[in-house]
């Protein structure tokens, strides 16, 4: 290629590869270190299956004395939204997944390898490709992308493999005066890797989830440098990028396996170590049909990492559920440490899950969720739902703040007891529902107590505030609860009440229950005795003044 056309390929000026070399030197690092990175491309959305891998590699990193970098793929400018970036910043920040390098929220990029955004590296990309068209590793395409589209067509109809490939790379052999006459006369031009792949011959990858993987050898020659704005492909960006950056550990959906072949063949190129690559099977859900599916941005509102915390999820059920997805021995050792932080659990990376998809279910993570809010003290479920609701519920906020100790009081109804621990709360949405009736005197709905009678219900709660104290324990409570029953022709003695059902008015746990509505408005609720104690003695009597 000679340097006239060379130039004409890349106008403008360009560092030199040793330049750029010099600029980001190797990374000096421990023996064993891992270097990885979350690379999402700025959609305005951080897909939950993106998060997951963020969160392997950040997990796998920060265990390995390394670092965990984050890049923004933004190459497909086409699809770019303005505030994306940030979407995914907050994601990270509100599951302290913290990147060590890359975009801040607040102080613009950080870290030596800048920039990590991919816009912004175009000289860097062009540099090297125009040293690969130097040395005839790669050549400039000027087909349309009607014209390889009409070919691929083509080849689809002769039963043939469709791609720009072999003889069918029309442009993979052009003389230097037919790349000039097509300069000259102003043809777009993209750039393609002169692929050296034999796709008869199969090559073995050892990945690091998935294991040994056979799979054919690249001979397409894919675009490096696009067309249109010069910028780069993802096969190209990736690979200079992860070089350049230093990343030893490429994680990342196995959507991408059947490059692997194309990235060492790229690799190969460049004279430069291979990362380790692993490729982690997707996140699936059961769909209606019963049948296995990839988790959809269309079909499934989960699919948003931000859904979780829109919700009020708490962020250490979303991490544990992740990381129990990930790894098979998560759940013994959960079991065996229940009060370590998720962040202290030693990931083992030869246990990801990486044979079928994982499944995502909703019904495990809410009985995750439920274990970690036992396990919180009431205090830090306030600051959490106060958290929670002064950006999703001011309203609510506003209540929280107004009452502290009322609602710590209630968030410590039946908490801390061991696995008794209340486990009704696990989202934090379901806290102003859940909380309603202590700051709302309910409406009275008898329906709730069919089929007792009227009279006996009004004399059992008349009676029962007659007697009340607040400063009375679980035990005199109960006994005064009893007492009622006894009182009224209510079974106390539950044996004898089974035996004899129709001796009776009914058990003393219709007795309780009636209390229950009157007090709560509902059949079910934490601990009686507590509600009662937070609700005081003027409360209790209005609550249980049963009219008609
Ligand atoms: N931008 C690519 C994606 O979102 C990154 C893949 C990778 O991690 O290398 O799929």
């Amino acid at each position: 290629m000679t340097p006239e056309i060379l130039d004409l390929l890349f106008p403008n000026k360009l560092p030199t590869v040793a330049e750029i070399e010099a600029k980001y030197p190797p990374r000096q690092l421990p023996e064993g270190a891992v270097v990885s990175r979350l690379a999402p491309s700025p959609t305005g959305y951080l897909h939950i299956g993106n998060f997951y891998q963020g969160f392997m590699a950040e997990r796998l990193a920060h265990q390995h004395n390394g670092v965990f970098f984050l890049r923004i793929e933004d190459t497909d400018q086409k699809r770019e939204i303005e505030g994306a970036v940030d979407v995914v910043l907050k994601a990270l920040a509100h599951y302290g997944v913290h990147p060590d390098e890359g975009s801040t929220l607040d102080k613009g990029e950080v870290g030596v390898y800048a920039p990590y955004t991919q816009s912004k590296r175009k000289d860097i990309y062009q540099a090297y490709a125009k040293e690969l068209v130097a040395k005839g590793a790669a050549y400039p395409c000027f087909c349309s992308e009607e014209d390889v589209e009409m070919r691929r067509k083509v080849q689809t109809k002769q039963g043939l493999r469709p791609g720009y490939y072999g003889s069918y790379a029309k442009c993979r052999n052009l003389t230097d005066e037919e790349i000039l006459a097509n300069l000259k006369a102003g043809k777009p031009f993209c750039i393609r890797l002169r692929s050296t792949g034999d796709y008869s011959k199969r090559i073995v990858v050892d990945d690091l989830l998935k294991g040994k993987v056979s799979l054919p050898e690249y001979d397409i020659d894919v675009v490096i440098i696009k067309a249109n704005d010069g910028l780069p492909t993802y096969h190209f960006a990736h690979l200079i990028d992860d070089h350049l950056m230093g990343t030893t550990h490429v994680i990342r959906g196995e959507d991408w396996l059947p490059s692997v072949p194309l990235h060492i063949q790229l690799f190969n190129l460049m004279g430069w170590p291979l990362p380790q690559y692993g490729h982690h099977a997707l996140l699936q859900k059961l769909g209606e049909d019963g049948k296995r599916r990839k988790i959809s941005k269309r079909l499934d509102p989960e699919a948003n990492i931000a859904y979780f915390a829109e919700h009020g999820y708490p962020q250490d059920a979303v991490l544990e559920y992740l990381m129990n997805l990930m790894n098979a021995s998560f759940e013994d050792w959960r079991k065996a440490n229940p009060t370590i932080p998720v962040m202290d659990f030693p990931m083992d990376i030869h246990k990801i899950s990486n044979t079928a998809g994982a499944l995502f279910d909703m019904v495990k993570l809410n009985s995750i969720a439920r274990e970690v809010v036992a396990r919180m003290t009431a205090e830090e479920v306030y600051d959490k739902v106060l958290t929670w609701a002064k950006e999703y519920k001011p309203e609510f906020a506003t209540v929280l703040e107004n009452n502290r100790d009322k609602c710590i009081a209630i968030f410590n109804i039946e908490r801390g007891i061991g696995t008794k621990s209340r486990k009704d709360l696990f989202k934090w949405e379901d806290a102003e529902h859940e909380m309603e009736f202590f700051f709302n005197r309910p409406a009275y709905d008898e329906s709730l107590l069919a089929p007792l009678a009227h009279e006996d219900i009004q004399k059992v709660a008349a009676e029962f505030a007659a007697i009340y104290d607040p400063a009375d324990d679980n035990q005199a409570w109960f006994a005064k609860v009893k007492q009622v029953a006894e009182q009224n022709g209510f079974a106390t003695d539950m044996k004898a009440y089974k035996a004899d059902p129709s001796g009776f008015k009914g058990s003393v746990a219709d007795v309780a229950k009636i209390l229950r509505v009157a007090i709560t408005g509902r059949v079910q609720s934490p601990d009686l005795c507590s509600i009662m104690k937070i609700l005081g003695k003027d409360e209790v009597a209005e609550r249980l003044k049963i009219n008609g």
